[in-house]
C-alpha cells in the first residue's frame, strides 16, 4: 500500500523549512525534498555574510541562520530526503507521484520552494580547475578567516563579489579584483567603499591562466582591449561569475504550470498556482508585489501551505491560532520552560 504524505515540499531552503514548520502546526505530515545534500537553499552561497533584514532578528551570519532555519524546519519530525533532484510531478486521480532521480513519492499535494531551481557557480574552465578546486581555487567563502593575511585574488564583479572583496578586506590587505567588464554592478555605495579600499581592482580584464603544481601561486590575467598581459603572484583565488540555473522541473514537467513573464511560477499570495493542488511560494512563485527577500518568503509559506490544508480537508480552518494556541507546542513549552526553572 503507498504511503501518501499530506504535502511534499520540493526545496530545502528557508521558505521549503519553514513551510515544514508551518505545515507540522498544521497537523500535516510532511516530505521534504532537496537536491543538494545539505538541506539551507541559497544562503549557502553566502554564509558569512551578515543578514540585517529578517524581522526579529539582530544581524547575523548566513551560516548560523542557516543552522537555525534547519532545526525549526524539522521541529515536527518531517521525512528529508536530500540528494534527491524532483524531476517531475504528475497527477493521478486525487494524488500527486512526484519523481526524483531515485524513486517516486506520493502526496495529497505539493508544495514547490524551488527557488530558481538548482544553482551552481558557474565553472572558470580552465587548465587545471578540477585540481586546484582540491587546495586554493574557491567558488564559494566558507569561513573568511581561512584568508586571514593572504593574497587574494577575486574574479567577478557582480554583487555577491563586491560583498566578498569588501568582507575579504577585514581580515587580509592584500585583495585583487579582476572583472571583465568596465563597471561593476550592485549597490553603488559599496563599489565605491571597495574603490576606496586598499583593494587593487583591474577592470577590463579577464584571467587567462592559473599557474602552479598542486595549488596554484600566480595567475596571468588579460586587458580585454589592450591584450597586455601580467602575472599575478596569489594565495588564493576565488571566482564569483554567478551561477548555472538547473530548471529542468518546471520546464519539462508534464503539468504545464503557468509561469510569469519575468520569472517564477505565476501564482497569487495565497500560493496557489495554475494546478490545483499544486502550490508554491518563496523565490519560486511570483505575483504582484512579491517580496523577494527572505521576510517574503515567511508569509508565501504560511499561505501556501494554510491553502495546501484546505485544498486536502475543505472542513478544516482557514488558517492557525497564534502558537501559544497550539497543542503540540504547548507540550514542548512545558519541555523548554523546565529547563529554564
Ligand atoms: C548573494 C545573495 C545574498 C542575499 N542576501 C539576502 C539578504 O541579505 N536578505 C534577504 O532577505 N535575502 C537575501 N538573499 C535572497 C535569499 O537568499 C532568497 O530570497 C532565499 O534564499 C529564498 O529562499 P527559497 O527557499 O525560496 O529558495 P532557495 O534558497 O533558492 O532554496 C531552494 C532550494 O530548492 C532546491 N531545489 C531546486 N530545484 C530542485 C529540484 N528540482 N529538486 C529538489 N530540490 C530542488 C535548491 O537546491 C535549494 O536548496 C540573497 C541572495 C543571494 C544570492
Amino acid at each position: 500500500m503507498k504511503n501518501y504524505d499530506d504535502v511534499i515540499i520540493i526545496g530545502g531552503g528557508p521558505t521549503g523549512l519553514f513551510a515544514s514548520f508551518y505545515a507540522g502546526l498544521r497537523d500535516m505530515t510532511v516530505k521534504i525534498i532537496e537536491a543538494k545534500s545539505t538541506l539551507g537553499g541559497k544562503v549557502h552561497v553566502y554564509p558569512e555574510k551578515l543578514i540585517w533584514d529578517i524581522g526579529g532578528q539582530t544581524p547575523i551570519l548566513g551560516a548560523d541562520f542557516i543552522r537555525q532555519t534547519i532545526k525549526q524546519g524539522l521541529t515536527f519530525d518531517p521525512t528529508v530526503c536530500c540528494e534527491e533532484e524532483v524531476l517531475s510531478i504528475r497527477k493521478e486521480a486525487q494524488h500527486f507521484i512526484v519523481t526524483t532521480n531515485r524513486t517516486a513519492h506520493y502526496s495529497k499535494a505539493v508544495i514547490i520552494t524551488a527557488g530558481y531551481g538548482i544553482i551552481q557557480p558557474k565553472s572558470i574552465g580552465l587548465e587545471g580547475e578540477e585540481r586546484f578546486k582540491k587546495t586554493n581555487l574557491f567558488y564559494t567563502v566558507p569561513s573568511i578567516q581561512q584568508f586571514a593575511g593572504q593574497r587574494v585574488l577575486l574574479s567577478g564583479g557582480g554583487q555577491s563579489a563586491v560583498d566578498w572583496a569588501n568582507t575579504l578586506l577585514h581580515v587580509t590587505d592584500d585583495v585583487t579584483v579582476v572583472y571583465r567588464r568596465q563597471e561593476m554592478s550592485g549597490h553603488e555605495q559599496e563599489i565605491q567603499q571597495l574603490m576606496n579600499s586598499k583593494a587593487t581592482v583591474l577592470l577590463n580584464t579577464s584571467i587567462q591562466q592559473l599557474q602552479g603544481e598542486e595549488c596554484i601561486t600566480s595567475v596571468v590575467v588579460e586587458g580585454e582591449q589592450t591584450k597586455q598581459r601580467q602575472v599575478i603572484e596569489t594565495d588564493a583565488v576565488i571566482i564569483n561569475h554567478g551561477y548555472e540555473r538547473n530548471l529542468k522541473l518546471l520546464e519539462d514537467s508534464n503539468l504545464h504550470l503557468k509561469m510569469h513573464e519575468d520569472y517564477g511560477i505565476l501564482g497569487n499570495v495565497f500560493g496557489e498556482t495554475s494546478e490545483p493542488g499544486i502550490f508554491a511560494a518563496g523565490d519560486a512563485l511570483n505575483y504582484e508585489g512579491k517580496l523577494h527577500l527572505i521576510v517574503g518568503c515567511y508569509q508565501d509559506a504560511v499561505h501556501a501551505v494554510n491553502s495546501a490544508k484546505q485544498y486536502i480537508d475543505p472542513l478544516s480552518e482557514k488558517h492557525e491560532m497564534v502558537s501559544s494556541h497550539n497543542k503540540k507546542l504547548k507540550e514542548k513549552n512545558e519541555k523548554i520552560y523546565a529547563t529554564l526553572q
